[in-house]
């Protein structure tokens, strides 16, 4: 089935919309999202956020930004830079007080997403990434629906591989005919500061073997680094000097820009 897809305002050019999703909370998606934004902007690209997971908004404190808000013109609502040049659009930069929780109904995030979609003044976007809410409920079903996503990302832990809950993320994306890049093993071992050994933490990882079975590339396996915890706490991601190997040679071939 096909569904009319938004379009965004004269202001604004989005070559490339990337989705980032989870089966569940607290796997780090938010993180992914953030570091992947932060790899392709080292990389000299115009990166847009769009933080869609309400329920969990996390993006504008990852990267230092929030207690900002947005500036609202007459051409639309602007967006908030981050140090390094990330625009980020969150709802928390419209609230009054950002850290309250968000308790609107399904339908009502979905609006305003699409909003955020439509109405921001993103401005030349190579690359806009969506940080979904966890799971397959109605707001990823409708972004997936309503907005021209041209690729999904799975976060997971080690733990959830092995769970049914991936495959439902993967089966929502197949389902909407939106292309799967891959899968980020979050998590995925710890490596010992003395001896260089991977110990793992949660269980050895099946990534690659679940990878394989539903036939999607693991792109790639982010160790638990505590130093990224700390920076995502004091909002300081933009200075984190470990992150390139997300964007692997496989992977950034299939997200590069035509
Ligand atoms: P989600 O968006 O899936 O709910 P977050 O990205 O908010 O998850 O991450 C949850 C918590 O885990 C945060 O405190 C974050 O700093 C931490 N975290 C995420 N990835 C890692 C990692 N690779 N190493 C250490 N801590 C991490």
């Amino acid at each position: 089935m096909a569904f009319e897809k938004e379009k965004t305002n004269e202001f604004t050019n989005i070559k490339k919309v990337i989705a980032i999703m989870s089966g569940k909370g607290g796997v780090g998606k938010s993180s992914v999202t953030s570091l992947l934004g932060v790899s392709l902007r080292k990389k000299g690209y115009d990166v847009g956020i769009l933080d869609a997971d309400m329920g969990g908004s996390s993006i504008p404190k990852i990267f230092g930004i929030n207690s900002e808000k947005a500036n609202i013109s007459s051409r639309g609502i602007d967006p908030v830079s981050t140090s390094t040049g990330i625009k980020v659009m969150s709802l928390s930069f419209l609230l009054d007080k950002s850290d309250s929780p968000v308790i609107w109904r399904g339908p009502l995030i979905s609006r305003t997403i699409k909003q955020f979609y439509t109405d921001v003044v993103w401005g030349d976007l190579d690359y806009l990434l969506i940080d979904l809410p966890p799971g397959t409920g109605d707001v990823p079903l409708t972004i997936m629906q309503s907005l021209p996503v041209n690729g999904i990302i799975v976060v997971s832990s080690p733990q959830d591989l092995v769970k049914i809950i991936v495959k439902k993320s993967v089966d929502m994306a197949k389902k909407m005919n939106v292309p799967i890049l891959g899968i980020v093993e979050n998590m995925s071992y710890y490596l010992c500061p003395d001896c260089r050994k991977k110990i793992n933490i949660f269980g050895k990882s099946n990534a690659k073997k679940v990878a394989k079975e539903m036939d999607i590339e693991l792109i790639t396996q982010i160790p638990i680094d505590p130093k990224l915890a700390q920076l995502c706490d004091e909002g300081k991601i933009e200075i984190y000097d470990k992150i390139n190997h997300l964007l692997t040679d496989s992977f950034s071939n299939k997200i590069t820009l035509k």
